[in-house]
């Protein structure tokens, strides 16, 4: 079996390669991977050295290349498409990268993929296609609603993934995660962010009121909810992946606080709220949990006692990166 991967260098991507290819998924055990994937600022080579010599294969190349996609897509058994332009704040001051690379790049992966007849494509997206949620929880049938450029960039790709089911009976499934943490995440993102300055001695900055609430879910379990829908998820349906724990920022502050042993008032500083901030995401899995037997693993404690310590301890992954990072904003 081979598996084409888009975005396998990023956060998420490299979490579902490094545990496919050292045999996490079954399933799939024997399963050669192709990573495609661009090297954009979140994209990194280092990821993915823990299974540089076990059945990978790493092309540099951008999922909008129909040239290049279309060579390497024949021979696949299914893609798990990842490859985005995913930070929220970057589409607010600038949305040109996001629509190339989230619509575009994902019409070119589909078209490719029904040329080469590749049976299965996942395409991995993002509970932010909702909008926001005062009360209850969205389910797959909930409106999209998209608030920043990021989202309606990502949900703009859902829909075209929907369409090649729909148009061209290919056998597409989307799924639709909450906020993502674990290791390996790129330190612009709220989590990494804040334990690496806390860390470091330095502030935080947090949006508005700190009560925007965000549901957090460990990068385990959402690739093991992805698996489960490659796996057995009926084509040309949604699923919902979440991780059942909603945190305010301020509260989700606080715990970051106490495992790196900082207080608030040295710590902490209120900025600006981001310009169309979405107030408050909440997913139901119901869907997910009842016909392919999903349930998150990694408790909230468990996964982010883990990450604190990871940071703590690789700082030679995330120094770098955090240079680079200032260089780029
Ligand atoms: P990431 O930014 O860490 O990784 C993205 C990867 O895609 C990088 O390796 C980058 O180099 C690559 N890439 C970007 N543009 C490309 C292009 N044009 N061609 C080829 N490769 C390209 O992102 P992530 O957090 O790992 O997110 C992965 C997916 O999960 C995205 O589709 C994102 O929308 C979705 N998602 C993420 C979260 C989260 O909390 N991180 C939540 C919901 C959904």
């Amino acid at each position: 079996m081979r598996i084409l991967v888009t975005g396998g260098a990023g956060f998420i991507g490299s979490h579902y390669v490094r545990t496919l290819l050292s045999g996490g998924y079954p399933a799939f055990a024997g399963a050669t991977v192709t990573v495609l994937d661009k090297l954009t600022y979140s994209g990194n080579r280092a990821n993915l050295a823990p299974v540089e010599d076990g059945g990978l294969t790493f092309v540099e190349g951008d999922i909008c290349d129909a040239t290049l996609v279309g060579e390497l897509m024949p021979g696949h058994d299914a893609v798990v498409h990842f490859a985005a332009e995913s930070h929220v704040d970057r589409s607010i001051l600038g949305a040109g990268p996001f629509v190339t690379t989230n619509v575009l790049g994902t019409q070119v992966l589909l078209d490719a993929a029904r040329a080469a007849g590749v049976g299965r494509f996942l395409h991995v997206s993002t509970d932010e296609v909702y909008g926001s949620i005062d009360d209850g929880s969205w389910t797959e049938e909930w409106p999209l609603q998209p608030n920043s450029p990021y989202s309606a960039s990502k949900a703009g790709s859902d829909l075209l993934a929907l369409a090649y089911h729909r148009t061209h009976g290919m056998e597409v499934v989307v799924t639709r995660c909450s906020n993502n943490y674990g290791h390996y995440q790129f330190p612009e993102k709220v989590i990494p962010l804040f334990v690496t300055n806390l860390i470091d001695g330095a502030t935080v900055p947090l949006y508005g009121d700190g009560g925007n609430v965000r549901d957090w879910l460990h990068v385990s379990d959402h690739c093991a909810g992805i698996q489960l829908a490659l796996e057995k998820g009926r084509p040309g349906e949604v699923y919902n992946i979440g991780g059942g724990r909603e945190l305010t920022n301020r509260e989700l502050t606080e715990t970051l606080l106490a495992a790196t042993g900082r207080e608030w008032e040295s710590a902490v500083r209120y900025v600006e709220d981001r310009k169309g901030h979405d107030r408050r995401y909440s997913l139901s899995i119901d869907k997910i949990s009842n016909e392919l037997g999903y349930t998150p693993q990694i408790t909230f404690e468990r996964g982010i006692a883990e990450t604190v310590a990871w940071y703590q301890d690789n700082r030679a992954w995330w120094e770098p990166l955090k240079a680079r990072a200032a260089l780029n904003s």
